[in-house]
């Protein structure tokens, strides 16, 4: 299970913003998951709450949204869902392309509280 890793990397980078930032406490963290990191977003929902216990994100709510892993056929430039169609082209057949989307894990959003907002 990388997700801790991964976890722990992300709790870092929000927290390092907001110390740069003299941020005091974040109410919401929006997070994109790419269906083909290989980060499974249930495990991720798990592992937060230890990531973040006695740490300023014990009370910051985790929100978690999928990119579909999209691909380009590199044969006859299909655009098709690469999990739902198992890497196969639906079109042509193919196993040749390029990855669009989904590769990554990526913090989207970091929301601080109402009376904090200037
Ligand atoms: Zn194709």
């Amino acid at each position: 299970m990388h997700e801790i890793g991964v976890v722990r990397q992300m709790c870092k980078t929000v927290m390092d913003f907001a110390a740069e930032n003299n941020i005091q406490s974040i109410s919401e963290i929006v997070v994109e998951i790419g269906e083909l990191s290989l980060i499974i977003p249930k495990y991720v929902e798990d592992v937060y709450p230890l990531v973040t216990e006695g740490t300023m994100l014990s009370d910051t709510k985790l929100i978690m949204e999928t990119v579909p892993g999209l691909a380009e056929c590199d044969d006859c430039d299909e655009i098709f869902n690469v999990v739902e169609h198992e890497g196969y082209c639906p079109n042509c057949g193919s196993f040749d392309k390029t990855i669009l989307s989904g590769k990554d894990f990526t913090i989207k959003e970091i929301h601080l509280p109402e009376e904090n907002q200037q």
